[in-house]
């Protein structure tokens, strides 16, 4: 049976001060994880060291939101595998919308850094996801198709075990428009086939797929209870632990 993960990504919030402060709230809030969930707080990177200290004695992750395809070198402002992996990260978050869309980050370029990742023993959460445009003009499993290809180029199916997709709609991101968990349960759906034809059943039935576009506490159990939806990817709800505590205590236990 799939686990159930829950990641946050903090974006560019909190200060370390701030992070202490919300890590501090959730710590108590999420000490009595159900068995099957997995949670992961994915911080700014200034904040990843201290976060991982906090967290040694708990059961929450840490994850960064993003890597350099580069082990190292003149690549000011980067961040590689190596630096991610000794502030204490086990996941990272990698093509987030945002990093598609503000940052030029292509499918080609995602590949590169997952696989990085993947080679040096980081667990990437990979998102993919249409535009609004997209949507309307009925083309959204295709343009997810081509991007979980993209992405997962060269992924043998080995790796494919330490691999998490995120399907997050562009159009549901930041802006309180939730997919329906009907339209979210296809898109998962239309996934899992996919990555079924090209690795194999075994593999598409391990693999976890979060949602995530504005998951708020009154609209979790919903998403989280469609088969096909493993988890979720909470942006602005995970910046108060209450909130994202909530979001965590409505996985259900499977
Ligand atoms: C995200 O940042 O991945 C996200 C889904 O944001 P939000 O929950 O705020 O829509």
């Amino acid at each position: 049976m799939r686990r159930t993960v829950i990641a946050g990504n903090w974006k560019m919030y909190k200060t370390i001060e701030e992070s202490i402060e919300l890590i501090n709230g959730l710590k108590p809030l999420t000490s009595n994880l159900k068995p099957n969930v997995d949670v992961i707080v994915c911080p700014p990177f200034t904040s990843l060291a201290i976060a991982s200290s906090l967290l040694k004695d708990s059961s929450i992750k840490l994850g960064a939101q993003n890597m350099s395809e580069h082990d190292e070198g003149a690549y000011t402002g980067e961040v590689s595998w190596k630096m991610l992996k000794s502030a204490g990260c086990e996941y990272v978050i990698l093509g987030h919308s945002e990093r598609r869309q503000y940052f030029g980050e292509t499918n080609e370029l995602i590949n590169l850094k997952a696989k990085k990742g993947l080679a040096n023993g980081l667990k990437p959460i990979i998102c993919v996801g249409e535009k609004l445009e997209e949507r309307e003009a009925g083309v959204t499993e295709q343009i997810v198709s081509a991007q979980i290809k993209g992405v997962l180029s060269g992924i043998s199916s080995d790796d494919m075990k330490k691999v998490i997709i995120a399907y997050e709609p562009v159009w549901a991101i930041g802006t309180g428009k939730t997919a329906t968990p009907l339209q979210a349960q296809q898109v998962h759906m239309h996934i899992r086939k996919l990555v079924g034809q090209l690795y194999s059943w075994n593999v598409a039935e391990g693999l976890v797929i979060q949602y995530g576009g504005s998951v708020k506490p009154d609209n979790a159990a919903e998403l989280l209870a469609q088969d096909d939806i493993d988890g979720a990817l909470v942006g602005g709800a995970c910046l108060k632990a209450d909130s994202f505590s909530s979001i965590i205590g409505s996985a259900p236990a499977r």
